[in-house]
């Protein structure tokens, strides 16, 4: 049955600012069943970033052991900042959107040097670190220093949408605007950071992208798209595009010793940073690898394909494993190319398809 359609904003009959409609069922329910023993919650400013850029594009229960690996081997800022970019990608490997772990170094070295290596409680000055847009920014803040910030993360946004109905076209300006504007009117001056983490809680565990658990929510009495009887239609959905497929051949070049031939890639882009397998995408492999690598190689027969989704395009590899000939001393190991002894594996940052296909040759 058709409810009666809500109002899109409630005024706080307790003066206690406009929105409070939202946050104060919000916050009961998040009394009782919020996330409270997350290991960021130590209220470290530290661990709140980390988490933050963890979270970004991934679940919670995926980050947990990430997050605890990486401050036990990093346990500060300044740690982080000293140490070795591959370190700190070797540590990232498996949690993809790899320019976040680069941003996260990068701005360590940042707040060591400009900021005595903490975290600064200046909006402005957290939003300009690398990696850190105007949401993260706010969630910093609340959650660390329970300052009044709003943020409008995936979650929040889709708590906000379905509330108020907001039905401007998925990815539009028009949406950002009128979310921002409700997630700052929502935003409560007292419990900002309990709010914060309710908030996101809420999206990403009852008010779901798909089958939302209406019954249970605390917001249900006032939800404008609950009562419409449609919350996945909110918020609008992105026009689907069809993502092109590339193809490419990755080189398993063994040496003598067994080892394999490994490149970093360039620092930004795909896997940017990360050690990746030679790629070829000529028709002769023996030439390319004549003119490219000095290397002559007698490859052997290709192995099955397999694919690497990206948010922009599907990867489709075909791997060619290869043996060197001769001339592998050609190839001299740099800070940009290694032979890589995956028997003994070292700690350095390898792209997804890489660790895929090392695992596939231990097996085989
Ligand atoms: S009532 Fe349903 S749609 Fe509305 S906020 Fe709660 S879970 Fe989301």
């Amino acid at each position: 049955m058709r409810r009666a359609a809500a109002p899109n904003i409630r005024e706080d009959p307790s003066g206690n600012g406009r929105g409070a409609a939202l946050a104060r069922p919000l916050l009961r329910w998040y009394d009782r069943h919020g996330r409270k023993h997350l290991p960021w919650k130590s209220g470290d400013p530290y661990h709140v970033w980390l988490s933050e850029i963890m979270l970004q594009q991934t679940q919670v229960a995926t980050v947990i052991p990430y997050f605890e690996r990486f401050v036990a081997r990093f346990p500060s800022i300044e740690a982080l900042a000293r140490a070795d970019v591959d370190a700190v990608l070797h540590l990232w490997s498996g949690l993809g959107y790899y320019a976040r772990a680069r941003n996260l170094h990068r701005a360590a070295q940042v707040l060591v040097r400009e900021h005595g290596g903490r975290v600064p409680r200046d909006f402005e000055a957290v939003a300009r670190l690398p990696g850190i847009g105007r949401s993260t920014a706010g969630a910093i803040l609340a959650l660390a220093f329970g300052e009044r910030h709003a943020i409008l993360d995936g979650n929040a946004k889709r708590v906000l949408a379905r509330y108020h109905t907001v039905a401007a076209p998925g990815g539009s300006a028009a949406l950002e605007q009128r979310l921002w504007a409700l997630a700052e009117r929502h935003t409560p001056r007292t419990r900002v950071a309990d709010y914060t983490q309710a908030i996101m809680d809420l999206g990403a565990t009852v008010c779901r992208r798909t089958q939302p658990s209406c019954q249970t929510c605390p917001l249900a009495r006032g939800c404008a798209a609950y009562a419409d009887g449609n919350p996945q239609a909110y918020p609008r959905a992105k026009p689907r595009k069809t993502n092109p497929v590339r193809a490419v051949r990755m080189l398993l070049i063994r040496d003598r010793k067994g080892r394999i031939l490994l490149q970093r890639r360039p620092p930004s882009g795909v896997w940017g940073g990360l050690w990746g397998l030679p790629e070829c995408r000529a028709r002769d492999v023996r030439r390319w690898s004549r003119e490219t690598l000095g290397l002559e190689i007698e490859p052997e027969r290709a192995w099955p394909r397999l694919r690497h989704s990206f948010s922009h395009f599907h990867l489709d590899i075909r791997p060619v494993p290869a043996r060197v000939m001769n001339g592998a001393g050609k190839v001299m190991e740099t800070g940009e190319t290694v032979w890589y002894n995956w028997r003994q594996p070292d700690e350095r940052g390898l792209a997804a398809p890489v660790k895929r296909l090392l695992a596939q040759l231990r097996e085989s």
